[in-house]
Formats: structure tokens, C-alpha cells, sequence
């Protein structure tokens, strides 16, 4: 018996309407993703990629098709469920710029926790382990605009792990970074993702990326056809 996917498309579709001109992006797209596995999505600029994430991660919803993650219809939820269930299950890390500079690098990662109801003592310790582990534990208390660009990176990791997520959505994870610093922050991600036991699902142009993954695809012409 195969296992259930943890994340599966049926016939999702994407078209943008803006006045009268439309955008198709995705055209009846069929996903699986199966649980423990990293998935990379790649394809040209403006192909769709993060569309095909956004909705992956119900931050956005497809025109039509169904996305189900952990067996449930994400189309039947309503916004305030859909919230709670993406802080629950889904970690995401994207390009940058999701910190907020008003808090401390601590506090950042305690956010999605705090959000959820977390008593604070218990947070900040998962917190303060996870910045151990990403190699920040002296630069806890500062402030996002204080770090280097890897930095602020290992902190939205740990932002992304703290809630414990079955699902890691990473978009361009290395995007904002020099080439140098990017090998060292992929190393990492995957090293959390396989002592976590995390499945990723990632979106890169960059090739070398993708193909550090088990599974790749490319997105074009608004499907998705798998790489070997
Ligand atoms: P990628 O991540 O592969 O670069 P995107 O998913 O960001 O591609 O975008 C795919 C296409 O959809 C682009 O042509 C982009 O301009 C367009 N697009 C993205 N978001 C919107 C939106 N909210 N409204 C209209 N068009 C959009
Ligand atoms: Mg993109």
C-alpha cells in the first residue's frame, strides 16, 4: 500500500484577471508530494513558480482544481482556519525581507509560535535552541538589520522550523544572497531538513539547487513535467 502524499494537486488551474486581459499561468496541474521527500519546482523567470507555491502553501487559491495537505480540502477552509493551519503545518522561507526589524532575532523566531498560544518560556527555549543550531547563538538579541544577509536567513529558517511543521516551503531561498554565502545557507537547509525530517518543497531557477533535491521539476508552458 503506498502512503498518502501530504501535499496533492488535482487539476489545479491559475488564470489572473486583471480588467479585461487574462493570464493563464498553471493549466490542470496534477502534484504529488510524498511525505519525507524533497521536491524542487524549477523554470524560467515568470514562469509561475511562485504561483505553484503560494498556492501549494494556501496563501493563494487556484481558479479551479482541488490542493489537498494532510488529506483536507484546503478550498473548504476559511481564512481564519486556513491561517491557523498553515502556522500549524507549513513553514515558509522566502527570498527575504520577513523579519521584522522592530524585534530581535529571538523574537522573530518566536513569532509563529506566540501566534499560536504558546506559552512564552517554552517558545523562547525551542527558539534559542534552534538559533544554537544555525550557528546565531550570540547574535540572538539583535536586531535583523544588524546581521548579514546569511544571518537574517538562518533566523527566517529557524522562524520557519520553531512551529514544528511537517511542510518546508521554500521560495528562492538563496535568491538575495552572493554566491558564496548561498552554498553555505543551501548546505544548511538541506542538513535541517534531513535531521528534522522535514519535507521541502522548493522553488529555485538556479539548477545546481533544484538538483539537490530527490525530485525535480520544471515549470513551463504552465505544466509541470518531471526532470530525470
Ligand atoms: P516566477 O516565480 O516563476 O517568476 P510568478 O509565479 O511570480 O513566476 O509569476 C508568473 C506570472 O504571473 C508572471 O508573468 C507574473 O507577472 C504574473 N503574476 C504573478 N502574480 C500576479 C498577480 N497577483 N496578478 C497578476 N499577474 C500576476
Ligand atoms: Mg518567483
Amino acid at each position: 500500500m503506498t502512503e498518502k502524499p501530504l501535499l496533492e494537486f488535482t487539476g489545479v488551474s491559475k488564470t489572473y484577471i486583471s480588467g479585461e486581459s487574462q493570464l493563464s499561468i498553471l493549466q490542470q496541474i496534477d502534484f504529488s508530494l510524498p511525505s519525507g521527500v524533497s521536491v524542487a519546482i524549477t523554470g524560467k523567470s515568470g514562469s509561475g513558480k511562485s504561483t505553484f507555491l503560494n498556492i501549494a502553501g494556501g496563501l493563494d487559491k487556484p481558479t479551479s482544481g482541488d490542493v489537498n495537505f494532510l488529506g483536507k480540502a484546503l478550498r473548504h477552509m476559511h481564512d481564519k482556519e486556513l491561517s491557523e493551519f498553515r502556522n500549524r503545518h507549513i513553514g515558509f522561507i522566502f527570498q527575504s525581507h520577513i523579519l521584522l526589524d522592530d524585534f530581535s532575532a529571538l523574537e522573530n523566531v518566536c513569532i509563529p509560535s506566540l501566534i499560536r498560544g504558546e506559552p512564552k518560556k517554552n517558545v523562547s527555549r525551542r527558539a534559542a535552541q534552534l538559533l544554537e543550531r544555525v550557528g546565531l547563538s550570540d547574535r540572538m538579541d539583535h536586531r535583523p538589520n544588524k546581521l548579514s544577509g546569511g544571518e537574517r536567513q538562518r533566523v527566517a529558517f529557524c522562524r520557519a522550523l520553531v512551529n514544528s511543521p511537517e511542510l518546508l516551503i521554500a521560495d528562492e531561498p538563496t535568491g538575495s544572497l552572493d554566491e558564496q554565502s548561498s552554498r553555505g545557507i543551501e548546505e544548511l537547509l538541506f542538513d535541517l531538513v534531513r535531521e528534522q525530517g522535514k519535507t521541502l518543497l522548493l522553488v529555485t531557477h538556479d539548477m545546481q539547487l533544484a538538483r539537490k533535491c530527490a525530485v525535480v521539476y520544471l515549470l513551463h508552458n504552465r505544466e509541470l513535467q518531471e526532470l530525470t
